[in-house]
């Protein structure tokens, strides 16, 4: 990965001197199930129905700064109000805020790896302390003694569920406690919560608990990744923060209409849903049943695997089947395991028969 120029090291604030560009590693493929997109067509009456909207919508206006129309049609999605959300360009805009709003030098963030890296990497941005608390070597369970134990001194927590890449829930009732132990906001990162089982959301927990704070994006079960569409559900004192802070035309006309329009179909997404769902189990049992392969219990749209010399695999896939897999085998407690998103039938169908090809 490249590095800042000489010249552009000694120009930048000095804590931003070592920052490597972010390199996506991307190739173009004929199956990408790299980056946990929805690779299946969006339905055609949702695709219609965007397309009028995208249509009827004037360009020449700046954007409506809160989305309320798109945040209206949220509301109703959740059972909230239009002041419990706020929404942004893509999770990611919405992660940033978070950790520029309540982290920064001399706080600390409460994380639990192996986890989404954008946490740490806007920590890094933000001069925000990391206070890791490392998942179980073998199961990825959630320290949660540790974490309660931490809680205290922590400025603000992210907790992934369904974890990305390890494609566990968390417990709601450690919710709970970890949002009484922590002063400061706790985030529960809920963007594959779609393609869990029900009830595994923590939202209901928003009534009881004020510093919880819940995020959601459309870039995975909505298939509306190009979008950049992400939104928080919060108390409204909280919501008022990531308000305050945020770039206020992020959100672009385009996208709020073409959101609405998927939010407002949202029940057309439910069968692409579930069969991701069943894919997801019979590529588990596929996977499982290969004794060189150690697969982990996912409620995401992915599934992280185990094998012996995984970055060559990898390799092998992209280059000789032409399908792209992301490798987590530099990760810290990730050593070769490579995370597959789960794709249309036809396309994990490929998918298990190339791995069979290259473990022989
Ligand atoms: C994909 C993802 C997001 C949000 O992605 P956006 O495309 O920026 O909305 C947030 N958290 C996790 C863990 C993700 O995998």
């Amino acid at each position: 990965m490249a590095e800042l120029s000489a010249r552009m090291r000694s120009m930048v604030q000095p804590y931003l001197a070592g920052i490597e560009p972010y390199d996506p590693n991307f190739t173009p493929t004929r199956i990408n199930l790299s980056a946990n997109e929805n690779t299946y067509p969006l339905p055609a009456d949702v695709r219609e129905a965007v397309d009028a909207a995208l249509a009827a919508t004037p360009l020449n206006r700046y954007p409506d700064p809160m989305s309320n129309e798109l945040r209206d049609e949220l509301a109703a999605r959740h059972g909230v109000a239009r002041e419990n959300i706020c929404v942004g360009n893509g999770g990611d805009e919405l992660l940033f805020n978070f950790l520029l709003a309540f982290g920064g030098e001399g706080r600390q963030l409460l994380n639990c790896p192996p986890c989404f890296s954008e946490y740490e990497f806007f920590a890094s941005l933000t001069r925000t302390g990391v206070r890791n608390v490392r998942r179980d070597r073998k199961t990825f369970a959630l320290d949660e003694r540790a974490l309660l134990a931490a809680a205290p001194q922590a400025s603000l927590a992210i907790i992934t569920s369904p974890n990305n890449p390890t494609g566990d829930i968390v417990e709601r009732s450690f919710i709970e406690r970890l949002c009484h132990a922590c002063p400061g906001p706790v985030m529960v990162d809920e963007a594959y919560i779609e393609f869990a089982d029900a009830g595994a959301s923590t939202e209901e927990l928003l009534e009881d608990c004020p510093n919880l704070v819940v995020l959601h994006t459309l870039s995975k079960a909505f298939g509306a990744a190009g979008i950049r569409c992400g939104y928080v559900i919060a108390a409204p004192d909280v919501i008022e923060v990531f308000a305050a802070i945020r770039q206020i035309y992020s959100v672009n006309v385009l996208t709020q209409a073409a959101a609405a329009a998927m939010v407002r179909a949202r029940d057309a997404f439910s069968p692409v849903v579930e069969q991701i769902r069943s894919e997801r189990e019979r590529m588990y049992r596929a996977l499982a049943a290969d004794g060189r392969l150690t697969v982990w219990p996912s409620q995401g749209n992915f599934l992280l695997v185990r094998m012996e010399g995984a970055s060559r695999i990898r390799e092998r896939l992209r280059d000789e089947f032409s399908i792209l897999v992301r490798d987590f085998s530099y990760a810290p407690g990730l050593d070769d395991c490579l995370r597959i998103t789960v794709g249309t039938p036809e396309e994990n169908d490929e998918v298990l028969a190339a791995l069979a090809a290259l473990l022989d």
